[in-house]
């Protein structure tokens, strides 16, 4: 494999060699065992940084410092517009050292640094001006009431929106930074403090996002971040002193947090998996939708929960789209992260390389057939093919569970009837693409899928005031947008008798 990466930077060299701890009070300490866990390049599989490791008594001091610092620090008494102000300089700290995160996110996920350097560290400092924006436009309502029990007596009543409290937030590997982004951001918005638990596989952009948030002046106590395995995230998700959890990843994880919330009934967001379909129509721009629908499923390795993993398409033209995404294939550049000519960096890890090609194994022994790719690339790093696959069964593992890796199964269909229910019949439903010129069957369908976000005529199209968030198994709430504020509020009716 050609490997004519960049050099690191001398900074984040620096970055990965000292052991890097965790940020409890705004102090960086160890964990209480002493324990470290190692991050590995998933370009090399070779170690580059020691992190350390968080456990339940470390999540405890975690939960302790925001405790306190949402009853009695300062932050309960900052007002909203400084609120936002510390906000908007965390997200021009971000965009000054935005190189930086990029080379730091393309090491710790794999993920090309063009990718990186374009979409997750400028979607990330748009989300915290996004959110700053509306740490002083969150109203309550004055509301008339008659009492009927009450003749003759007037009342003034409002409600008003107060933070929900300490949040534990848990996100995942596939776009770290962004995903703490999207977590702390309408946290602090609405005034909360955060506990945020990182991904075992890529703790480090959130660990210097840390630096910045005291740089940019949060108080003592506001974010803490708690690196750690799963254990930590369950010790967080069942925490007695935590008001709110907040999860990102799989589906069956999501359920456990459910499951450890219920202790002391904390609120719970979940956004979970994703198998969704994309759909292209005869009547579509059809070389648009071949880019569009490689791009839905090679976009980051095919490791996003919203990957356009079934791709239907109208019989007539399912050999020329279903060849288009196979040439579109060929022609990505599998590289390392850091190298500037990389389309596609390896999968994040050993794990997920090994489930990815467990997953190819199996579509093929039930019957698919791979157009294109089909198995891993390379033999070093963690590598997989971009692959197309045909004539799986409807019932095969590949067309129903979530991959989470560059594989996309590909079914011919006749006409909307016949869609309609085979894109629907999935326990998810995240996300669904739809490619047509005819605007009216465009609106139809997209009424018709059981979708949180539809996408017609794009794909992966992200903006920090659109809500992102799942039907059925894809979750609970959204991220994103005011309705993610709401999350992360609760609302106080106060009623006062005036007469
Ligand atoms: P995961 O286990 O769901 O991990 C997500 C986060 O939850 C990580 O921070 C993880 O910590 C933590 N966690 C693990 N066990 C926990 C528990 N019992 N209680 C609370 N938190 C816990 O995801 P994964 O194992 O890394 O990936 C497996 C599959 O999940 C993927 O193949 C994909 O299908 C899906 N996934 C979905 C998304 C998404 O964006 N929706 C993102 C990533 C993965 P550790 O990192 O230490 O395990
Ligand atoms: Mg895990």
């Amino acid at each position: 494999m050609a490997t004519a990466t960049v050099q690191i930077d001398p900074q984040v060299q620096r970055f990965l060699d000292a052991p890097r701890k965790m940020l409890i009070g705004n102090r960086w300490v160890e964990a209480v065992s002493g324990k470290t866990f190692p991050v590995y390049n998933p370009a090399t599989g070779e170690q580059m940084a020691r992190v350390a490791q968080g456990e339940a008594k470390d999540i405890d001091l975690a939960v302790k410092s925001a405790r306190k610092a949402f009853q009695q620090g300062p932050w309960r008494k900052i007002t909203p517009s400084e609120r936002g102000r510390m906000m908007w300089k965390l997200a021009d700290l971000l965009e000054a050292n935005l190189e930086e995160f990029a080379m730091l996110e393309s090491l710790d996920n794999g993920k090309p640094l063009t990718v990186a350097r374009g979409a997750d560290v400028p979607l990330a400092i748009d989300m915290f001006r996004y959110m700053a924006g509306w740490t002083t436009k969150i109203e309550g309502n004055t509301i008339p009431i008659s009492v009927p029990y009450t003749p003759g007596a007037q009342y003034l009543a409002y409600t008003q929106r107060e933070p929900v409290g300490v949040a534990g937030q848990i996100i995942p590997w596939n776009f770290p930074l962004l995903m703490a982004a999207w977590k702390l951001a309408p946290a602090l918005a609405m005034g909360c403090t955060v506990i945020l638990k990182p991904a075992e596989q890529t703790p480090l952009t959130a660990l210097r996002l840390g630096e910045l948030i005291l740089e940019a002046g949060f108080p003592e106590g506001v974010v803490n971040i708690v690196p750690g395995y799963g254990e930590a995230g369950a010790a967080l998700a069942a925490h007695p002193d935590v008001d709110k959890v907040a999860f990102t990843g799989s589906t069956e994880v999501g359920k456990l947090v459910l499951q450890a919330a219920g202790g002391n009934l904390k609120k719970v967001t979940l956004e979970l998996g994703g198998k969704s379909p994309n759909v292209v129509f005869r009547d579509a721009d059809v070389n648009a939708a071949i880019d569009g629908a490689a791009s839905a499923i090679f976009f980051n390795q095919g490791q996003c929960c919203c990957a356009g993993s079934r791709l239907y398409v109208e019989h007539d033209i399912f050999d020329r789209v279903v060849e288009g995404v196979a040439d579109r294939a060929s022609k990505i550049r599998i590289r390392p992260g850091l190298d500037p000519e990389s389309d596609m960096g390896p999968l994040v890890s050993q794990e997920q390389l090994e489930r990815v090609c467990g997953y190819l194994e199996s579509g093929l022994a039930q019957g698919a057939k791979a157009i294109s790719g089909g198995k891993r690339s390379g033999s070093s790093g963690y590598f997989v093919q971009p692959t197309i696959l045909v004539d799986a069964p409807h019932d095969a593992k590949v067309m129903q569970e979530e991959i989470f890796g560059p594989v996309v199964t590909a079914t011919p269909f006749r006409d909307m009837e016949e869609l309609v229910p085979h894109a629907n019949d999935s326990v998810y439903g995240l996300a669904a693409g739809i490619w047509t010129s005819d605007l009216g069957k465009a609106h139809r369908l997209a009424a018709e899928l059981h979708a949180g976000t539809v996408w017609i005529n794009c794909y992966n199209i992200f903006d920090a005031a659109l809500p992102f968030g799942g039907y059925k198994q894809s979750g609970w709430g959204r991220e994103m947008g005011h309705d993610a504020l709401e999350l992360y509020t609760q609302k106080k009716a106060v009623c006062i008798r005036i007469g």
